[in-house]
């Protein structure tokens, strides 16, 4: 395939980008590392190296109200210049482009006392905003023109005004959070004033050499939200006033519709950008759930956007870029939108990284402490799950001989059941981009070969032994009933339910054995029309905010389910933040019953039989789905070890209690960088 208009340079006047790539902005925390900003340099600096036409930063906030929260940067002085100038220098070293990302975060500040247009706290933040005065506003515009001129200063090639995803300057623009009735608000004029003045102070501050992206909110999807034609009018303003480029933002951070997360088909959004596309002449950039070089290419080529944003994907893979301009894309790390080591790391106050790429923003600490020791060895790797293939691939490229075994017909473990469940396909990818390495370092894979102490032999230097797990199977009286099935049963086709079904365990399985049985296997790639119909999104959007008259239209669901655990806590505690709340939503608009406090008694004819606070209770159902956590299977270590054969244990093998794709992942390459 050919992906000449992704390569293509784009031509900005007084500067061009090499193709029409960029990294979006993350925040990362990296500033609570030791030596923060030379991780950063680091961090961007690779994926300059990767190719990408263009990198913004985290967001920097133009002075202490706009922080994100206490503590998170600002760039507000002259003192700050050298440690960017770490940053701007890395990346120009490989031939990048980057901007600062000035934001305000308004009324979703989490700190003591907040700001915003008016005193109407965030679903997200229910701190109630001091409201701005008219100074207060003409001092952050000052701000944000002194902060872009600090940007130019340290050598970063423009600024991106962060306007969307409801923080400050979206919260000025609608009904929503902004009553106020002086020139700051009332009519739409007067609510775009702000936004506008920062455009014109910043060009005045900055000239024309310096390149002004705004990240305009293309669609809201809040209740008192800009409209499509809202939308328009405000980009064309920006336009006049001096903007560059637009980049764009997808939804509000409090909006209750998923607009990142995986369960958003790739490429969603495009209909939000095409209608800003269109309506004015410099270029926009698309953004949300892009995450091959296929839907980046065809939104390009389709005219839909210049450019696209792709911020999660450069954690998956910095050399993107590169690897599309050199005809290897199959070789391309493609994010699968879990969510779970980046927004889900970053919201739990931990630093970024990424669940198929755990170097990510470790960058440092890989060149530095992970190296490979001596001569290369004949190695033994025993399980071709995640755990497995981790560490054969990190093995292969270290030039060691790896023979990769696994039982199954083919590579990928547990993945290849995850990739059953509905929204769950992007996990094909990752077991794409493993063979893709297997073959490229020359890994031989052997399957089929179940391996035991006397099959494997003594012709190896290292063994790995990665065989993962056994579903746990709890002792209840009666649990050999034949209305019972084990997950593992159910996802690999080999039983099925009956109408009514109650699951046992509501853990991460539990949860994806519901949203299975609510909605049907997967078939393939997920409906975008379906998902926009299924959460209420008008794509007219000539409703405010986007939001379609009828509300959200879950279809019905194929069984009557009951989910039931033992702890006395609401059920899904300890699901990703980030994408948690999206199953629990569909879940329960799709009647799911949730038991917590559930002690189990006994399963027969008549169905499951448990108590809550010492009542008995029935629960008649045509079939009880076991998911309740796993054991490890250790069994072939133990076998090696009685045979004096020398081995390591690495993944669900080890230890099965909370382990999951980006635990195994990371222990296969620390393993197999050790060797
Ligand atoms: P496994 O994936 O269990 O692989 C072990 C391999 O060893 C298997 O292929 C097996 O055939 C092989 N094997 C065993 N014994 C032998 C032997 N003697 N000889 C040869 N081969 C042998 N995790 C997440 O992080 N995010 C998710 O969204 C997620 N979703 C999931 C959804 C479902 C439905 C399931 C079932 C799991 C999900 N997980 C998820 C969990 C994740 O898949 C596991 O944590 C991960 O696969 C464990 O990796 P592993 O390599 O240790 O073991
Ligand atoms: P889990 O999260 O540990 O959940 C196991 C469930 O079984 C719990 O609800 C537990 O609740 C119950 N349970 C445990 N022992 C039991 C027993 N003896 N009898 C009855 N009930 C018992 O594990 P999992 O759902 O099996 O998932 C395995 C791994 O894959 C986890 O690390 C998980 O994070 C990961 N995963 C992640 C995702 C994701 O989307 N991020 C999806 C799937 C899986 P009670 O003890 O309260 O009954
Ligand atoms: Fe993508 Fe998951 Fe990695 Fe985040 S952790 S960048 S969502 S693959």
């Amino acid at each position: 395939m050919s992906f000449a208009p992704l390569l293509q340079p784009l031509d900005l006047g007084f500067t061009t980008l090499k193709n029409r790539i960029m990294m979006g902005s993350m925040h990362s925390r990296m500033e609570l590392l030791d030596r923060p900003y030379e991780r950063l340099a680091a961090f961007y600096g690779e994926r300059a190296k990767g190719g990408a036409g263009l990198i913004v930063t985290g967001g920097y906030s133009p002075n202490d109200s706009g922080v994100i929260e206490s503590g998170a940067p600002v760039f507000d002085n002259e003192g700050e210049l050298p440690k960017h100038r770490l940053v701007t220098d890395s990346v120009h070293a490989e031939g990048g482009k980057i901007l600062m990302q000035l934001l305000h975060t308004g009324r979703n500040a989490k700190i003591p006392q907040p700001v915003g247009a008016s005193d109407i706290p965030s679903r997200i933040n229910p701190c109630t905003p001091h409201i701005l005065s008219s100074d207060e506003i003409e001092q952050i515009i000052t701000d944000f023109a002194h902060s872009a001129v600090l940007a130019k200063k340290a050598g970063y090639d423009g600024v991106e005004v962060m306007a969307s995803e409801g923080y400050l300057l979206n919260q000025m623009l609608v009904t929503r959070t902004n009553n106020r009735s002086d020139q700051w608000g009332g009519s739409y004029e007067n609510r775009m004033r702000m936004p506008l003045e920062i455009v014109r102070r910043i060009k005045a501050a900055v000239g024309n050499d310096f390149i002004l992206m705004y990240r305009i909110s293309a669609i809201d999807l809040v209740e008192d939200g800009a409209t499509g034609a809202e939308i328009i009018e405000l980009a064309q303003a920006l336009e006049e006033a001096g903007v560059t480029l637009f980049n764009t933002g997808i939804g509000w951070h409090e909006a209750r519709i998923p607009t990142i997360a995986y369960m958003v088909p790739r490429g969603a959004w495009r209909f939000a950008i095409r209608e800003l596309s269109a309506a004015v002449s410099i270029p926009v950039i698309a953004s949300n759930r892009i995450n091959t070089p296929e839907v980046a290419n065809d939104i390009v080529a389709s005219g839909d956007a210049a450019m696209v944003s792709m911020a999660r994907p450069m954690l998956a893979d910095p050399h993107f870029a590169n690897k599309v301009a050199e005809g290897r894309a199959e070789e391309i790390n493609t994010c699968i939108g879990c969510n779970q080591a980046c927004l889900d790391f970053i919201f739990s106050n931990r630093v970024t990284s990424c669940l198929v790429n755990p170097k990510a923003a470790r960058e440092l600490e890989f060149a530095e402490n992970i190296q490979v020791k001596g001569a290369p060895k004949k190695v033994a790797i025993i399980g071709a799950g995640p755990a497995g293939l981790s560490a054969a691939c990190t093995a292969g490229e270290a030039g060691h001989a790896v023979t990769l075994f696994d039982a199954s017909s083919e590579i990928g473990g547990q993945l290849n059941l995850a990739k059953t469940v509905p929204d769950k396909t992007e996990f094909y990818e990752f077991i794409r981009y493993f063979k893709s390495h297997l073959d490229k370092y020359g890994v031989e894979v052997r399957l089929n070969t179940t391996v035991d102490a006397s099959s494997l032999g003594d012709n190896f230097d290292e063994v790995i032994v990665a065989t993962g797990i056994v579903p746990r199977i709890p002792e209840i009286d009666g649990i050999d009933h034949p209305s019972v099935i084990s997950y593992l049963d159910l996802l690999s086709g080999k039983a099925t339910t009956g109408k009514r079904v109650a699951i046992l365990g509501a853990g991460g399985i539990g949860f994806d054995v519901a949203v299975l049985l609510t909605h049907g296997k997967s078939t393939g790639a997920p409906d975008t029309e379906a998902f926009l119909k299924k959460w209420g999104v008008d794509t007219t959007m000539a409703s405010a905010g986007s939001l379609a008259a009828g509300g959200p239209q879950f279809p019905a669901p194929a069984h009557e389910i009951t989910m039931l655990q033992r702890k006395p806590k609401s059920l899904g505690r300890g699901l990703g933040l980030t994408s948690g709340w999206v199953l629990r939503a569909e879940l329960d608009a799709a009647g799911v019953k949730m038991v917590p406090g559930a002690s189990y008694h006994k399963i027969d004819d008549a169905g499951l039989h448990y108590s809550i606070n010492g009542e008995d209770q029935l629960l008649e159902v045509d079939s009880i789905v076991l998911c309740t956590g796993q054991d490890s299977n250790n069994r072939l270590y133990q076998e090696l070890n009685s045979a004096g054969i020398k081995c390591q244990l690495i993944g669900g093998a080890s230890e099965a209690k909370e382990l999951d794709a980006l635990a195994a992942v990371s222990q296969g390459m620390a393993v197999a960088s050790s060797l």
